[in-house]
């Protein structure tokens, strides 16, 4: 693989910078504001509280109601606030990924509402926004199995790369794919992708992008325990 700088001053496996800030909004049970390079995004969890309409609810578990949204002011041209196709999709995909997570089997009949919220995007949200709704879910103190982790990998200008920017995912060969996993058991949990690219270099994204999975898990844990130093373990 190349390794020319990128145009940000990356080398081609950095991540961006991420800042993790939990428990910052106090109508929420949990929440998580995230910054992953120039992404904003925040993640509250409502819940377990009782699902209504009742028809709607599941006698045998939680429902996770997830909803991805971009705010208005989130793009350089203001984006519709009515949720589009895009939206719809990223919200269920993400719903069943952290669904794998938390132990919904605990709590039936009712409903964990889990709001994501990009204030400004630079491409990866939806990798972001998973990444702060995992948090958020452990910092309103739910039963996890482990962490959600989050990342997005590809190609742009002939390079293989870790967590494209807008301007790299703008680029006419880009290759994007979105990977979340249940860590620290390392299983998929999502797993999308945009673009044309060859089984080889397919499998080299993935093992650069489980790479950059678990640096996010390791900061994960490290807001966690910072935040909530003497309540339990966190698995290894
Ligand atoms: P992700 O942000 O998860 O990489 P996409 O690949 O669909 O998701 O989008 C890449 C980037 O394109 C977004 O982060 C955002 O900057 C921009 N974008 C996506 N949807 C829209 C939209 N409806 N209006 C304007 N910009 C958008």
């Amino acid at each position: 693989m190349s390794e020319e700088k990128r145009h940000d001053g990356r080398k081609p496996n950095d991540l961006r910078p991420i800042e993790i800030k939990l428990g910052v909004n106090k109508n929420a049970d949990g929440s998580c504001l995230l910054t992953w390079g120039k992404n904003v995004v925040l993640a509250t969890v409502h819940g377990p509280k009782q699902m209504f309409p009742k028809h709607l609810s599941n006698p045998s578990k939680a429902v996770i109601d997830y909803k991805y949204r971009m705010a208005c002011i989130s793009t350089p041209e203001r984006k519709s606030p009515v949720p589009g196709k895009r939206d719809k999709e990223i919200s269920l995909v993400s719903g069943n990924a952290l669904e794998s997570a938390i132990m919904v089997e605990q709590f039936p009949n009712t409903v964990i509402e889990i709001n994501t919220l990009i204030f400004t995007a630079d491409a990866g949200t939806r990798v972001a926004a998973l990444t702060a709704a995992s948090l958020a879910a452990a910092d309103a103190g739910l039963p996890m199995k482990g962490l959600i982790s989050s990342v997005a990998g590809g190609r742009s200008n002939k390079q293989l790369v870790l967590d494209l920017d807008k301007q790299e995912e703008d680029a006419p060969d880009a290759v994007d794919l979105a990977c979340a996993m249940l860590m620290p058991q390392k299983e998929i949990a999502l797993l999308q992708m945009d673009g044309f690219v060859d089984i080889k270099e397919t499998k080299e994204i993935l093992k650069n992008t489980v790479k950059g999975i678990e640096t996010v898990y390791d900061m994960q844990k490290k807001a966690l325990i910072e935040k909530y130093p003497l309540e339990g373990e966190i698995n290894e």
